[in-house]
């Protein structure tokens, strides 16, 4: 069991792994946007550790921006109704924007922020997401960076909370306590 923590399971991915993929993203965005200066943004609070990791692992000049959205639905599940919290500060126009995401799941979060990003009329509009969990995605997202494929539990840690704990742990693993 990762620390000492009765509501933490098995670890889903390894800080070893999470560094590896993170340098392999790297290269392949560092390659597709060369020169270029891609837009950064990210999806508050779970994105916020792994485009840290992702922006110092691109060769680029990158710009950040952050939007925080709020889905309705309890903390564990997504109605797939979203409010924007947080709007981005860059104008989006002529932008090659580049979507950071925790966690892709049913991918109605995504669905949602990638009509509204493109309703702004960037040049280009991918998504680099550090897991996504299989077979839970009713339509195929076109996700084009994908850190890794999870099973289906609950999981926490490297930005992915359980009631805003957890963020800080440097892998991801199951969440084994109740769900709120
Ligand atoms: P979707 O709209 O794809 O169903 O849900 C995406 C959002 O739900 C993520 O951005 C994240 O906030 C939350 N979420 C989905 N699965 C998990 C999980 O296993 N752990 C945590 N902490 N959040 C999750």
């Amino acid at each position: 069991m990762p620390l000492d923590d009765p509501n933490l399971g098995e670890i889903v991915v390894s800080q070893e792994q999470v560094k590896e993929r993170i340098a392999e993203l790297g290269r392949e965005i560092s390659d597709d946007y060369a020169g270029r200066a891609p837009l950064l943004v990210g999806v508050l609070k779970g994105a916020f550790v792994f485009m840290s990791d992702l922006a110092r692992a691109i060769d680029l000049p990158v710009e950040f921006d952050f939007m925080a959205v709020s889905s309705y639905g309890s903390a564990t599940k997504t109605s797939g109704v979203v409010r924007i919290v947080k709007d981005l500060d860059i104008d989006l126009a002529g932008r090659h924007v580049i979507l950071v995401e925790d966690i892709v799941d049913s991918g109605l979060t995504l669905s949602y922020l990638r009509k509204n990003l493109k309703a702004r009329n960037p040049a280009s509009l991918e998504v680099c997401a550090l897991l996504v969990r299989k077979g839970r995605q009713k339509r195929s997202p076109a996700l084009k960076y994908v850190g890794f494929s999870i099973p289906p539990a609950f999981v926490v840690g490297y930005g992915l909370d359980a009631a805003e704990r957890y963020r800080n742990l440097p892998y991801v693993c199951i969440w084994a306590g109740s769900e709120s």
